[in-house]
């Protein structure tokens, strides 16, 4: 695998109106031209520390600009029969979601909706010669347990299985045929639902799950040296990950504390497996160290196309999770 298909964005929100009521500094610059992110401690007891990505995107960016940067590339290829993950990274509260889902309005809507608005555009406008179909699947991996956000019973934990023919994979996860964007929303509508049932059930919030949204593309190509059809299936995981805070902050003991542990380790699992991927050299990948990566073991490195979108928010009270956030980010980038 080159380096070349990993790419990391940063994206910065605005300060928020807590921020701006407190007086908050900002702390982070962002030179969107040269993909540079300058923070500085706020303590002002060393020198700004500078970061360069694929992109930086600052608080003045739009959802769309960030869809054709990050995601439009990826789902062309996936479109083409190739798989793509495009992660959300960063401290809850820093825009992950809101770069993913968004809001339900044209100009609003995350990477996951304009996904299915693009996938709809190519669909519809493609050849009499190529047919499609397409699925959705959504997931949730909470306290290395993997549940179906689709199934009547989400709180069901499911079993990773490996064969020769599919690779890794959920055994009984839900995926059901789309044939429109409404379809696709509806999807991640209903999951969505189970996540925050589960939630208020469980004591659980959904900054400690990862989520991942997939949508496999299957197109079958009749030409005339192939008059039975060429078939090509490409996989996209859209995943929003749990929140990468320190528990020192969040004050957690007990189960909370368990949990933290087991965010913690899939979050530098997949540090630890992206950067490995970057590294190229066809050293090992540690894919295996928890569900997340072992689940995404396709959709990671090999032909694939992957992007980190690392969050983060401007204030100066956020300095250590900021600076731990670009040092993550920093990592899974190709030097
Ligand atoms: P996370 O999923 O990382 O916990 P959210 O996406 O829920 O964070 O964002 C927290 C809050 O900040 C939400 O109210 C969201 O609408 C707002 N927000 C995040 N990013 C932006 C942005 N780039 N522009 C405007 N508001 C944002
Ligand atoms: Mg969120």
């Amino acid at each position: 695998m080159s380096g070349e298909c990993v790419k990391v964005s940063v994206r910065c929100r605005p300060l928020n109106s807590k921020e701006k009521a407190d007086n908050r500094s900002t702390i982070v610059d962002v030179d969107s031209k040269t993909g540079t992110v300058t923070l500085t401690n706020p303590k002002g007891d060393e020198p700004p520390k500078t970061f360069t990505f694929d992109m930086a995107f600052d608080w003045n960016v739009t959802q769309r600009e960030v869809y054709d940067v990050v995601a439009r590339p990826i789902v062309m290829s996936v479109s083409n029969g190739f798989n793509g993950t495009i992660f959300a990274y960063g401290q809850t509260g820093t825009g992950k979601t809101h770069t993913m889902e968004g809001a339900p309005t044209p100009e609003l809507q995350g990477i996951i909706p304009n996904c299915f608005d693009h996938i709809f555009e190519i669909v519809n406008s493609s050849p009499p010669n190529k047919q499609w179909m397409v699925r959705a699947a959504y997931l949730e991996i909470y306290n290395e347990e993997v549940r179906d956000l689709l199934s009547k019973d989400p709180k069901n934990k499911l079993e990773l299985k490996e064969n020769k023919d599919s690779g890794v994979y959920v055994k009984g996860l839900n995926a059901f045929v789309v044939k429109s964007v409404p379809e696709l929303k509806n999807v991640l509508e209903v999951g969505r639902g189970n996540r925050s049932v589960g939630a208020t059930l469980m004591n659980q919030d959904s900054s400690r799950s990862h989520s991942i949204f997939t949508v496999t593309i299957e197109t079958i190509e009749t030409t005339k040296a192939q008059p039975e059809g060429h078939i090509r299936v490409g996989k996209l995981n859209l995943v929003d990950l749990a929140g990468s805070e320190r528990q020192s902050k969040t004050g957690a003991t007990g189960d909370r504390l368990k949990e933290a542990t087991k965010i913690n380790l899939s979050l530098s699992a997949l540090g630890n497996v992206i950067s490995a991927l970057v590294e190229g050299k066809g050293g090992h990948v540690p894919y295996r160290d928890s569900k997340l990566t072992r689940l995404l073991q396709d959709s990671l490195g090999g032909n694939t196309k992957t992007t980190m979108c690392a969050n983060m928010g401007p204030a100066d009270w956020n300095y250590d999770e900021t600076l731990s956030t670009l040092r993550y980010a920093n990592r899974a980038k190709n030097i």
